[in-house]
């Protein structure tokens, strides 16, 4: 009886172990994604696909389907397709235009203080 529960105490104990070794892993993920976003280590890649730092790095991937879909820009009202139903809500030409990101309208630099519209 001792021995059996022992062994049991080794099994949990060894449980225990394991499930803090994912969660230390997902725990470092979500460190190491934190500071790319502190750091804005992709700068180059995000302003490429017109997004904030949120969007980019933190905002979690809404769920997608593979789908043609149509879609109207937030900004600018003109009618849009996309090849996924996670469509964005600003067209390229409205982020270019503003310098706003295309997920979320926010100013590329999350900058909540601009003083010009239009960089152009
Ligand atoms: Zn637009
Ligand atoms: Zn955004």
């Amino acid at each position: 009886m001792d021995k059996l529960k022992r062994s049991n105490d080794n099994i949990l104990l060894s449980e225990i172990n394991s499930f803090t070794k994912a969660t230390n892993d997902k725990y470092d993920q979500q460190l190491w994604i934190l500071k790319n976003a502190q750091d804005d280590s992709k700068k180059t890649d995000r302003l490429k696909v017109k997004e904030c730092k949120w969007c980019f790095y933190l905002k979690p991937e809404a769920f997608a389907f593979s789908a043609f879909t149509k879609w109207l820009c937030v900004g600018c009202g003109l009618p849009q397709t996309s090849d996924s139903s996670a469509v964005d809500r600003f067209c390229g030409g409205f982020s270019d235009k503003y310098k706003a990101c295309i997920k979320c309208g926010s100013d590329l630099d999350m900058n909540a203080s601009r003083s010009k519209l239009s960089y152009e």
